[in-house]
């Protein structure tokens, strides 16, 4: 069974997403913890997190992925971004111990300047104070395409953060499809070498998640930004590589591609399709 959703709006509700990702043919799906923006948090409703916990078994959903918000920078220069983000995630982790067993991704961090390695020893300093060794769920670092001074846009810096955190076991990896090919990871010519590299540089024991765009840009372009898939420089041949291969296909796979519900389910009906396992 091939595990796939896409990203949802948070707005009605967990069950209703629940209810939604069935509804277009997925087994799981994405959600914001936060406003995306803002960074604020509604209220959590208890009754409702039940009911998706019992709507995930009844319908064997394996499992979901939340998305901490944008503005979240572990590596900000400023005093109070980098508080917002220790309390954001902190407060995230938190909430999603209601959701046991899941997983939690987020951008790294945009080092505005100050260096990759003061970022990286910022962003293992936030990680280590707020993980904790009875949370229940992983907390994902995000592949990301090296926009401005983005930090993850290489394997190492994504290395060198998990190297220095104690908690090792509570933290993986998501890697971003477009985000790595506009990195300068040629997923569409070479996944085996892509992969390879990644086994060597972090292990791929800790790769989670994939998160399924095509890119409008070119090789190595450093811009995220997001297409349909089918629709970019990717091309359907590599999604449908990335969930047939032998070390991925097990894996959630989750579309945040530009589309409604309707372009979501088509675009899981055709990788549903293409799935030879
Ligand atoms: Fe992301
Ligand atoms: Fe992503
Ligand atoms: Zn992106």
């Amino acid at each position: 069974m091939l595990n796939i959703g896409c990203h949802l709006s948070t707005s009605n509700g967990f069950l209703s997403m629940g209810k939604e990702a069935l509804k277009i043919g997925a087994n799981t799906f994405q959600f914001f913890t936060k406003n995306p923006r803002s960074g604020k948090a509604k209220e959590i409703d208890l009754e409702d997190i039940k009911k998706l916990l019992d709507f995930m078994k009844l319908h064997e959903f394996p499992i979901i992925l939340a998305h901490a918000p944008y503005t979240l920078n572990a590596c900000a220069a400023r005093p109070d971004v980098l508080e917002f983000a220790k309390f954001t995630l902190d407060d995230d982790i938190k909430r999603m111990d209601l959701l046991p067993g899941n997983l939690y991704n987020f951008h790294p961090g945009s080092h505005v300047g100050q260096g990759i390695t003061i970022g990286i020893k910022k962003i293992s300093d936030i990680l280590n104070e707020v993980l904790t060794p009875s949370q229940n769920t992983t907390v994902l670092l995000e592949t990301m395409a090296g926009k401005g001074t983005e930090i993850g846009s290489r394997f190492e810096e994504l290395r060198d953060i998990i190297d220095k955190i104690e908690l090792k076991d509570r933290i993986g990896i998501c890697l971003d499809t477009c985000h790595v090919y506009d990195a300068g990871y040629d997923i569409v010519n070479d996944l085996e070498g892509v992969l390879d590299k990644f086994d060597d540089i972090i292990g791929l024991s800790k790769l989670m998640a994939i998160h399924m765009n095509d890119s409008i840009n070119l090789f190595e372009s450093h811009k995220d930004r997001h297409q349909k898939i089918g629709e970019g420089s990717l091309g359907i041949p590599t999604f449908v590589n990335i969930i047939n291969h032998p070390k991925l296909y097990k894996l959630p796979f989750y579309l945040e591609t530009p589309n409604e519900l309707e372009g979501y389910a088509k675009e899981i009906e055709i990788l549903r399709k293409k799935y030879r396992w």
